[in-house]
């Protein structure tokens, strides 16, 4: 496992930009290098380790894009229809029984394969057959219509996918295409996790006078899945120093990543930073973003580990700001920025200069078909009913100050945060 010194983060700054966290992350977390083989069927969100390149031309070889008659360009009048006789008949996976006449055209299906010389393929509902056996082609097609050229797509030895792609299901047919069985991947990243605080009791538990259920452990194991980790529930941490500190130095020397949620503030019961600072190196601890500040990130015996906040829809922010570009750096993985769409404002809003903030909206349609964000109307960091009840987030930048209803705003939507 790569082991990261203490103090591969050391900034100095105060309350650092989302930016300048997440390029920290990028810069300095080395990707866990070990690699593994995995079929077509195991591939779906995994990052690939190498170039993929295509072994074989792609098509494969010339063939017909619809079902119809091939001819070749220079048998077609120019100026208007022309009579040919069909000369042969090929279907899908055939090829043609003789050798190609000359001026005639060719019965011929998707996906079968396009005598040498036949560049023009007719769409048959285009055509008419006649009686005596010809067929009536229509003006104006261009030379090489309706034929998918060998190579088209891509020639043998092109790149086909490049490393560090997260693979998609289109990835993964794309593979096939080309004939491959298997990828290199990077091996699946372990995080352990934990959530803190003594008031928090896991479901199933009888819920003791002042003690909420768990909601963060469940949130997060389902995120972190959700990026293709292994994760490791490591259960809850009272709040206590001596605890904390042991529980988080051992998680750390067995995993790629531990996360941990509450005990960050800045309250006489948040130990986790303390831990942090014990055990490791504290990297930054006050992030520029609402929901979510403060956020502890380090280093724990060469593993990072990000201390969030409590509030549950600051963990859920967060993780899209901070842990899913950590994950992507661990994975070796190009980064995957947050898929931003320009939306309509349907409402007004005063925001504090110098952070990043998130609102959570629902989204509706304007007489104009514009789509409007109109903000929830409860954005407590701890509501949860603020994510699932909303179409997704709004991201007010630094600057930000004043929103206007029919301002333009960026916007999330959750479907795209995964
Ligand atoms: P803290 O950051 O520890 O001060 O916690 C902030 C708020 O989040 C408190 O109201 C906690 O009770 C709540 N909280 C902390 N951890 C969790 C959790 N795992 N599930 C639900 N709520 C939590
Ligand atoms: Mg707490």
């Amino acid at each position: 496992m790569t082991k990261l010194s203490k103090d591969v983060f050391a900034t100095g700054a105060a309350a650092l930009s989302v930016e300048a966290a997440v390029d920290l992350i990028m810069a300095r977390v080395p990707a866990i290098e070990a690699t593994e083989m995995v079929g077509l069927f195991a591939a779906e969100g995994r990052v690939l380790a190498q170039t993929l390149a295509a072994a074989v031309d792609l098509p494969p070889f010339d063939n017909s894009a619809v079902d119809g008659y091939a001819a070749r360009w220079s048998d077609l009048a120019k100026d208007g229809e022309t009579k040919l006789p069909v000369a042969g008949r090929i279907a899908a996976g055939h090829t043609l029984d003789q050798a190609a006449p000359e001026h005639a055209a060719l019965r011929i299906f998707t996906g079968a394969p396009v005598p040498e010389g036949f560049d023009t393929i007719f769409m048959q509902e285009d055509c008419s057959l006649l009686d005596d056996g010809q067929v009536l082609l229509p003006p104006g097609l261009a030379k090489g219509a309706n034929l998918r050229p060998r190579g088209e797509e891509l020639a043998k030895g092109a790149q086909a996918l490049p490393a560090g792609r997260r693979l998609m299901p289109e990835d993964i047919g794309l593979a096939a295409a080309l004939g491959v069985t298997e990828f290199k991947v990077r091996r699946r990243l372990k995080a352990a996790i934990f959530s803190t605080g003594d008031e928090i009791v896991s479901p199933g538990m009888a819920l003791p006078v002042a003690a909420v259920y768990d909601a963060n452990r469940f949130m997060l194991h389902a995120m972190l899945q959700r990026l293709g980790v292994e994760v490791e529930d490591l259960g809850i941490l009272p709040d206590d120093r001596g605890l904390i500190t042991t529980a988080l130095g051992e998680a750390a020397k067995s995993y790629d990543l531990v996360v941990t949620s509450g005990g960050v503030s800045m309250g006489e019961e948040d130990h986790v930073k303390a831990a942090l600072e014990a055990e490791g190196s504290l990297a930054f601890w006050k992030l520029a973003i609402k929901p979510g500040r403060p956020v502890a990130m380090g280093i724990l015996h060469g593993t990072p580990f990000i201390g969030l906040p409590g509030n549950p829809v600051a963990v859920f922010v967060c993780f899209a700001a901070l842990v899913r570009p950590l994950i992507a750096a661990l994975n070796g993985a190009t980064a995957e920025p947050l898929r931003r769409q320009k939306v309509v404002s349907g409402f007004a809003f005063t925001k504090k200069p110098g952070r990043r903030e998130y609102l959570r909206v629902s989204l509706r349609t304007d007489a104009k078909g514009e789509a409007v964000a109109e903000k929830y109307a409860v954005q407590g960091s701890g509501a949860l009913t603020s994510l699932t009840r909303t179409r997704g987030l709004v991201e007010l930048r630094e600057e930000t100050t004043e929103i206007a209803p029919g301002d333009r705003l960026d916007f999330i939507d959750f479907a795209l945060m995964r």
